[in-house]
């Protein structure tokens, strides 16, 4: 599809020597930071969000909210192909996996207990986000 971003595709190798350990556990290992810990969860400036691994665009400060989750919580991403999402059967839990539409790197999950207009909860990794001007 035309506007689709071109894939970027590295080995975990690649991925490593470029990102934080923490940043490469949660991008390229699916893995979560403890609520409360991240860095953004309660940032409240006019922002853009961008993926830590690849630098895409995926949220604005616009759709930002406080859920009380102790994670980074947003209604939308900027975008529709900005974010992609798969089923997440791990753990026991049916959820809903969302990652980087170009780089493929893990953000968090998507709920359907998110404020009006969308009805989503975009739980997102801190580490997975770095926050810049918009
Ligand atoms: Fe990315």
């Amino acid at each position: 599809m035309a506007n689709k971003p071109e894939k970027i595709v590295k080995t975990d190798e690649a991925w490593r020597a470029e990102l934080s350990p923490e940043q490469f556990q949660i991008l390229r290992k699916h893995g979560t930071e403890r609520a409360f810990t991240g860095t953004h969860w309660d940032s409240h400036d006019d922002a853009k969000y961008v993926c830590a691994g690849c630098g895409n665009v995926l949220f604005s400060s616009d759709d930002k909210y406080d859920s009380g989750s102790g994670w980074p919580s947003f209604s939308q991403p900027t975008g529709a192909e900005a974010v992609e999402t798969g089923a997440d059967r791990s753990f026991g839990m049916e959820r809903n996996e969302v990652h980087c539409s170009r780089c493929d790197g893990h953000l968090g999950h998507v709920f359907p207990d998110g404020p009006e207009p969308t009805g989503l909860r975009y739980c997102i990794n801190s580490a997975a986000i770095d926050k810049k001007p918009k």
